[in-house]
């Protein structure tokens, strides 16, 4: 249990959990590249560093824990029943730097748009029809909207391999930079 842990062990999984790849980050990608979306992954450019950003479309994209980032009524959300004090400032602080990053982007000229990790594991699907509208329509007539299935398999193989090869880096995903060189540009 997460409250057990050392303060200084309890720093670094949470500093790895807010800046690892994690995988409902390759289901979001998986899902944008298959659907037919080109884009760039996180960079130290922007405030943020936002999981994927569409440049073109001025859009950028945040895949967000539920539990971290206080996901509205979602049965993640929750607050441990120890040390809630602190739990609650740590959320309040996470909300907080939200809001300021999303409205620095915005003054950017940037869209915001945020994805809640449970609706993306759980229905990518729809997590695509939302996504459409707000980035504009694809200049393909027929798109491919990946199965739930397919999508898990997909990011289950990007996580293990990036975990294999023990990478730590951030932006420089070697198979999604792959795949972005070899894919026509739109
Ligand atoms: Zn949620």
């Amino acid at each position: 249990m997460t409250d057990s842990l050392s303060e200084e062990k309890r720093q670094w999984n949470m500093s790895r959990i807010r800046s690892c790849d994690t995988k409902p980050e390759y289901v979001l990608r998986s899902l944008l590249h298959r659907a037919g979306y080109r884009f760039r992954l996180k960079t130290r450019d922007l405030p943020g560093r936002p999981d994927v950003i569409l440049a073109r479309r001025r859009s950028v994209i945040f895949v967000h824990g539920c539990f971290w980032h206080r996901h509205p009524g979602c049965s993640r959300a929750t607050v441990p029943g120890t040390h809630q004090e602190r739990w609650l400032q740590k959320f309040e602080k996470n909300q907080r730097r939200d809001a300021e990053v999303k409205t620095i982007l915005e003054s950017m000229g940037w869209q915001v748009i945020i994805v809640w990790e449970c609706e993306l594991m759980r229905s990518p699907e729809l997590v695509l029809e939302k996504l459409i509208p707000l980035l504009g329509p694809l200049r393909k007539k027929t798109y491919h909207i990946p199965s739930r299935k397919e999508l898990l398999q997909v990011a289950e193989e990007r996580f293990k391999l990036k975990f294999a090869k023990n990478s730590s880096s951030h932006g420089d995903d070697p198979i999604a930079n792959n795949i972005l060189a070899n894919s026509p540009k739109l």
